[in-house]
């Protein structure tokens, strides 16, 4: 163990070259080099830069490797993060390190190495490499096989501007794009299944999310607005959502419901909803709305009732999950960690004042003539003073 103490611990930060060309990709690299630093602050002596297509994270101790690649695995941008050693360029060092590595993947009953050089500034090919090094661990490890296919440990070693990387253990990040670099979206989150989902998706694609929920608030209890907030925090587990604005929509509801017939409601809490959401997206400077809606799934997510509720929003409006089946959608919010959350009954404003038939096939004239005849824009002037807002760091 006392090689331990000599070793440079590192974890290096692989990510889809593919399509990124030019200034796009210096900026892409930038940005996801700033978020992993801001999502390793807690770790002291924790530097982050960037190597040949890669970054490279030296950590202070083979024990705060598993923790730091684990946290830089969920941040979108990241396809895998290594745990291993760099050293100097120096076949015995490599070996000696490759040896102690491998130890740290036990149980392990067969191995494989896999050489990679950046360029030829060192002097021995790849080929070479993995037979030299793999020969040496044949004679220290007697008990051990070596296997071309499916090995259970996979040695790299990799050759990268004057260093060498040792590394085996590797965690599957969660892909995308880095938060930042697409932009900023209004997502209409809901404390329901579908939203939080459709939210992580843009998030994923490296946009930055204004969350906008409206609550019942204060013709129903306010139970959506403590849910929707538990999702904001796991969804920021990887950074992402900028602010939650909660707008207490219930009265507004209550006009609705006062003045237009029953089966239209729904429609026309839709609409107003994104007609708050027009006002949000000039407000924060953002460039198209999201919702969690999947074709048919609701009464109000028909192709008809879409197009209805789509003629008010000002925005392209961003729907991730419209092909997207039930079973899919909840097996992803397990993965994401908002199932539990969203499978908390709670009463929200979809709940107040619902019609027992709600149109599914809404005529554009007749939705029209109505509308044009409420006071939409004094509303959402009084809704602008209701938002409540909260800003994430
Ligand atoms: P979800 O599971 O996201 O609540 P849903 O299956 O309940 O969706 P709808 O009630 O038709 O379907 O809502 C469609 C979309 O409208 C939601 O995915 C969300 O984007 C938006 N939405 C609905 N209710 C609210 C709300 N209270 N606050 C913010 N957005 C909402
Ligand atoms: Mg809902």
């Amino acid at each position: 163990m006392s090689l331990n103490n000599n070793l440079n611990f590192i974890c290096l930060v692989h990510y889809h070259e593919v399509g990124l060309k030019g200034r796009n990709r210096s900026s892409f690299e930038r940005q996801l080099k700033q978020n992993i630093e801001h999502k390793l602050a807690a770790f002291s002596n924790v530097f982050v830069k960037r190597i040949s297509g890669r970054l490279l994270v030296e950590v202070n101790s083979w024990e705060d490797t598993a923790e730091v690649a684990d946290r830089i695995s969920r941040l979108p941008g990241v396809v895998r993060v290594s745990c291993g050693v760099k050293l100097k360029q120096d076949i015995n060092a490599i070996q000696n390190a490759s040896l102690w590595i491998l130890e740290q993947c036990e149980p392990y009953e067969s191995f494989k190495v896999d050489a990679r050089r950046a360029n030829t500034s060192f002097e021995i090919d790849s080929m070479t490499i993995n037979q030299i090094v793999g020969a040496w661990l044949c004679e220290k490890l007697p008990n051990k096989k070596v296997k071309m296919k499916d090995p259970d440990a996979r040695l790299h070693v990799e050759m990268v501007e004057g260093s060498a990387f040792v590394y085996a253990k590797t965690v599957k990040g969660v892909g995308g794009l880095p938060v930042g670099t697409a932009g900023s979206v209004v997502s209409l989150l809901s404390a329901g299944l579908d939203s939080p989902v459709a939210t992580w998706r843009l998030i994923k694609r490296g946009a930055y999310v204004t969350a906008l929920h409206f609550s019942g608030r204060p013709e129903a209890a306010d139970t959506s607005e403590h849910l929707v907030n538990d999702i904001v925090i796991v969804l920021n587990l990887c950074g992402g959502v900028n602010r939650l604005c909660v707008v207490p929509f219930g009265e507004f509801q209550r006009r609705i419901a006062a003045i237009v017939p029953s089966e239209l409601r729904v429609i026309f809490y839709r609409r107003l909803m994104i007609a708050v959401a027009n006002r949000v997206a000039i407000r924060f400077n953002a460039r198209a709305l999201v919702t969690g809606e999947s074709l048919g799934q609701v009464a109000s997510q028909t192709l008809d009732n879409i197009f209805v509720v789509d003629s008010v929003a000002e925005y392209p409006i961003l729907r991730p999950l419209i092909g997207t089946d039930k079973l899919e959608i909840i097996a992803e919010a397990e993965r994401l960690g908002t199932y539990e959350i969203s499978s908390q009954s709670h009463e929200d404003c979809c709940t107040l004042f619902m019609p027992r038939n709600p149109e599914t096939h809404a005529r554009p004239n007749a939705v029209e003539a109505i509308w044009q005849d409420l006071p939409i824009d004094v509303w959402l002037d009084e809704i602008d003073t209701l938002i409540e807002v909260t800003e994430f760091e």
